[in-house]
């Protein structure tokens, strides 16, 4: 941010957002969710545990749109919208959520069809398929009973110490990067040796929480529900060869809508920030022939998403996003303060 920006930044501060909500407000906002879970069902590593939501909290956020004039819609409806199909008085919010947790089935979906509001499941194929390997949560367990962590890859060895928890967890940054620096193919032998655990063992675990084929099947049944796809394994694309990422796209679309028996059009790049994705895989996407896909970085929807459906911004939602992050998103402030003048990412 340059400091013309900052000083803007200042002045829409200043002004509580009348002055930046209608520059950078947008039309929408597309929000990010992984899993729902009651209090006493989230981990205790604050990342971890901010992966879920409470139903509660769900319910709060959508009561909170809903008065304030929001509608909730699909994201069929959004690709509508933005290829001039259908046009919206209201603004809108579509809610997604990602990699295809069980509890998106039991805890979420009741949430949802209480207030009869849209949502998109973006399903990861190794969670289903029991192939998942969740080093986030197993790091965590790890940390309970080690001091350190080696990860011996083809790209290297990097070695993590530790003398309590809050020093291992305040490492889990630098410990994701080294681990998405890992070639795919090379992922469950390092982490196998990593966490002294082996690749069937990691795997249980995944598969333990990660929705079946049935319950996938049966939520895409529900007209309140669309799946949508977020790579077979769950891996940076940007660090891949582009066969591998074209791969991972586009045959996890394909088994999608083997086991659905319906098109699969709309796609969330994993991790979704700058470092994950680039140019590259925004064209794939679109020649994979998905409609929508999804980031995991600040910013509104604006009517000249048109022009980059492969791009569209989208920013967390839960127990720890208070009402002033809210309104922040709400009137722009939020996406303005990290991206300046850039409203469209990739361009
Ligand atoms: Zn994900």
């Amino acid at each position: 941010m340059n400091w013309i920006e900052r000083k803007i930044l200042g002045f829409f501060v200043k002004t509580k957002g009348i002055f930046s909500a209608p520059l950078f407000g947008g039309k929408g906002i597309i929000f990010m969710l992984h899993r729902v879970l009651p209090e006493n069902e989230r981990n205790a590593f604050t990342l971890n545990k901010d992966l879920a939501i409470t139903p509660e909290k769900l319910e709060e956020f959508i009561l909170f749109f809903k008065q304030k004039g929001y509608v909730f819609i699909s994201l069929d409806e959004l690709a509508d919208y933005l290829d001039e199909k259908i046009k919206f008085q209201q603004k809108f919010i579509c809610l997604t959520f990602d990699d295809g947790y069980k509890d998106n089935l039991i805890v979420g979906l009741p949430v949802l069809k209480k207030h009869q509001v849209p949502a998109t499941i973006y399903v990861t194929n190794c969670l289903p398929n029991g192939t998942a390997i969740m080093w986030w949560y197993l790091f965590e367990n790890h940390v309970k009973s080690h001091s350190e962590l080696i990860l011996n890859s083809s790209k290297g060895r990097s070695v993590f110490q530790w003398e309590n928890e809050p020093s291992a967890f305040s490492q889990f940054g630098k410990v994701s990067e080294a681990i998405k620096s890992i070639p795919g193919n090379e992922l469950p032998v390092v982490l196998s040796q990593s966490f002294g655990l082996s690749v069937s063992e990691m795997e249980a675990h995944g598969e333990a929480i990660s929705l079946s084929w049935e319950e996938i099947k049966e939520l895409s049944n529900d007209p309140l529900i669309t799946i949508g796809a977020h790579t077979m394994n769950h891996i940076c694309l940007k660090q891949q060869l582009e066969e591998l990422v074209v791969e991972e796209m586009k045959a996890s679309k394909i088994e999608i809508e083997k086991y659905i028996g319906k098109e699969v059009v709309h796609f969330a790049y994993p991790f979704g920030g700058e470092v994950d994705v680039s140019k590259r895989e925004l064209e794939i996407a679109a020649e994979v022939g998905y409609r929508t896909s999804t980031l995991n970085q600040a910013g509104s929807i604006f009517k000249s998403n048109k022009k980059s459906k492969q791009a569209l911004a989208r920013m967390p939602l839960g127990n720890r996003i208070d009402s002033e992050r809210i309104s922040n998103y709400i009137n722009g402030i939020y996406h303005f303060s990290v991206n300046g003048f850039k409203k469209q990412k990739y361009q």
